[in-house]
């Protein structure tokens, strides 16, 4: 089977979404290919129970369409699926389910991008050629586990962070959480409220704030300079939580904000942890060295302990480079956009990628109008350019 669209778009996660909506608002054809058996996926399958949305609502709706006014500030998962879900119906966003792209292409010959697609339900290809390309399968495609000595033959359990959804079945087991960004301070924070032996591996400095600081910090933005707001969150972090070295929680030496902007790591939304380390309910480790016979994994600092669980928040990799063939246009070998933010969003020939920004929801809300401008521009301007020519034929025919 072979269709033809002006615009595909590869992946309904909040991106895709995003993009197809503005692309509606402009009244341009397009179509969602999704390999997974609903939109958001990653919200609906892969993140653990209790999770919110680290930044407040004002930063992370979608485009034309703001979160309901009796939601929250600090948006609960569940309700941020519900606001998706009406955000499909809404916009009227066409999806294709159980389309998994394995390949696309740009042919130079009628230059237009070839989209093939596996129907996973009917078992059967299709092709999609289209004038436009979106990629918007996100920087948190693939899970990703470290390389560590031994641990194929760890005795106990391990997991992505992408599998956890509490931790009821782990009362009185040692867990080790690796891993100190979000995801990882709430899950040894969950973890631990669950009232297992809660272990954490902090491997580098790394800025902890709580919702309320960040919110702070975001929204002074427009009014105040990066520096004075890195000293004014440094100030509120130590206050609170007072020096944390002792615990193995160093600050880094950039400000939290500084480092965000300059391509580094984000400071990690602290929603309990940092109390449960302070009252010995969470250690602190060093980086892992090795994993030694059955469940004894040793550290960095020579230290040893015994664990029944290992949950992994090391992050996610990009999947771009996997199927797009031609994404050198755009993409760099890890399959992220080789332009940083703000120039990351557009390539050659049609091709763009929306939620590689490294900026979350706002990332996405930003790529979203962008790219729907963009493409309405080149269309509006070819349909103008073909009125002049119909009408110099017209004249000349005359
Ligand atoms: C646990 C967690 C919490 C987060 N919390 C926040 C937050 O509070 N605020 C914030 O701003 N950001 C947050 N983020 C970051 C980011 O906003 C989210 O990851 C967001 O879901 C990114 O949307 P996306 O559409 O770019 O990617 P995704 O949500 O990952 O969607 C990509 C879609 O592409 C599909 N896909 C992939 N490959 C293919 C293929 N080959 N063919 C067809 N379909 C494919 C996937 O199935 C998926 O549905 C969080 C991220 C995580 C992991």
């Amino acid at each position: 089977m072979e269709v033809e669209i002006p615009v595909v778009i590869v992946g309904a996660g909040p991106g895709g979404l995003a993009t197809s909506a503005c692309l509606n608002k402009h009244s341009i054809s397009n179509i969602i290919l999704e390999k997974d058996d609903c939109h958001a996926s990653l919200w609906r399958k892969r993140a653990y129970d209790r999770l919110k949305l680290h930044l407040g609502k004002d930063f992370c709706n979608l485009p034309h369409m703001p979160f309901p006014s009796d939601f929250p500030t600090f948006v609960p998962r569940v309700d941020f699926l519900r606001y998706l879900d009406d955000y499909v119906t809404q916009m009227k966003i066409c999806i294709q389910y159980n389309r998994y792209v394995n390949d696309a292409s740009f042919d130079v010959t009628d230059g237009k991008w070839r989209v093939c697609v596996h129907d996973t339900t009917l078992n059967v290809n299709e092709i999609y050629v289209a004038d436009y390309l979106i990629v918007a399968t996100g920087e948190n495609c693939d899970p990703y586990i470290p390389m560590i000595n031994g641990l194929e033959s760890f005795e106990g359990e391990y997991l992505h962070c992408s599998k956890y959804l509490n931790g009821r079945l782990w009362y009185d087991k040692n867990v080790l959480v690796v891993g100190s960004g979000n995801s990882g301070m709430e899950i040894a924070y969950d973890v631990s409220t669950w009232g297992a032996n809660t272990s954490m591996v902090i491997r580098s400095p790394v800025h902890y704030l709580t919702k309320e600081m960040v919110y702070i910090g975001m929204s002074l933005l427009k009014y105040i300079s990066i520096e004075k707001i890195d000293k004014l969150m440094v100030f509120m972090s130590k206050m609170v939580n007072g020096d944390m070295s002792k615990y193995g929680l160093v600050r880094p030496k950039d400000g939290p904000f500084a480092m965000k902007k300059k391509g580094g790591r984000t400071p990690t939304i602290d929603v309990g942890c940092v109390k449960q380390i302070k009252k010995g309910k969470v250690k602190v480790y060093p980086a892992i060295s090795s994993i030694k016979k059955g469940k004894i994994i040793e550290f960095a600092d020579g230290k040893r302990g015994q664990f029944d669980v290992i949950v992994f928040a090391t992050g996610y990799r990009s999947s771009v480079q996997k199927w797009l063939k031609d994404y050198k246009e755009l993409f760099n070998e890890n399959g992220m956009p080789k332009a940083r933010f703000p120039d990351h969003w557009k390539g050659e020939n049609g091709i763009y990628c929306a939620g590689f920004s490294q900026n979350g929801l706002q990332g996405i809300h930003f790529d979203a109008l962008k790219i729907a401008n963009d493409i309405s521009f080149t269309v509006n301007a070819m349909k103008h350019h073909d009125a002049e020519a119909n009408a110099e034929i017209k004249l000349l025919d005359e």
